[in-house]
């Protein structure tokens, strides 16, 4: 199978799982995982029509980003954990980062941001399933409230909704709970109505539960393998 035939079969089975759920498959977006693929696969989804892409890791797509630089209405989101120290190179090469995770790092990616003379999108990474080795705040975190509080001050980033990886299971209805629970933290926080946060894009969703996400409410699913295969590591 190509990567084309592969992008238009995970659409076929996005807009069945959304019907299925009453929502308009226009709603959800596709981000195609790009982690550990060559620039060229990168390209031959881009020749497919395929424009927006997640990378995981900041010196990876660093070394990547020269060879795409002719993909100039294609974008690039971080959605890997991100240390406060990458930050600045992060903001550079990225459109978006959708795993910010604490309020220094959003200071970090302000400050690039500014200096780079951009603004970003960001989502805030909820570790949902409460997992010591995953990033992300806890829903009930104190570091969450800070975030929301502080939000205004950050003029050049513009928090747009939440990203999960909710723990692995076998069966993808095992992932349900935990995208539910991410759909009413949305609701809950949408409800407060805070200044400079708004909380449209509920990103949760990876190659084997994203049909799972968007009947709980996803509006971004982010599929690796089922694109581009088994990664290739080590
Ligand atoms: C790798 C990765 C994905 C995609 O995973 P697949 O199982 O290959 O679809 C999605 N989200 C994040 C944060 C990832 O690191």
């Amino acid at each position: 199978m190509t990567i084309a035939n592969n992008l238009a079969a995970i659409r076929e089975r996005m807009a069945r799982a959304a019907r299925r759920a009453g929502r308009d498959p226009e709603d959800i977006a596709l981000m195609a995982v790009t982690k550990t693929q060559p620039a060229g696969r990168i390209i031959e989804a881009y020749a497919a029509g395929h424009r927006l892409f997640g990378e995981n890791r900041v010196q990876e797509f660093a070394e990547k980003c020269g060879a795409l630089a002719e993909l100039r209405d294609a974008g690039f989101h971080m959605i890997g954990h991100l240390q406060s120290n990458k930050a600045a190179k992060a903001a550079e090469i990225f459109h978006a980062v959708d795993s910010l995770d604490s309020a220094k790092l959003a200071e970090r990616l302000n400050a690039a941001a500014e200096r780079a003379g951009k603004t970003l999108d960001v989502l805030i990474e909820i570790n949902s399933g409460g997992e010591a080795a995953k990033s992300g705040v806890a829903p009930d975190a104190a570091e969450l409230e800070k975030i929301l509080a502080a939000a205004p001050e950050w003029s050049q980033l513009r928090i747009r909704g939440l990203m999960t990886v909710p723990p692995f299971t076998d069966d993808p209805e095992g992932a349900r709970p935990y995208f539910r629970q991410l759909r009413e933290l949305r609701e809950r926080l949408a409800g407060r109505k805070l200044p400079s946060v708004s909380l449209g894009v509920l990103s949760m969703g990876m190659s084997h539960d994203f049909e799972v996400a968007i009947e709980e409410g996803s509006t971004c699913v982010r599929v690796g393998t089922a694109i581009f295969g088994e990664r290739v590591t080590g």
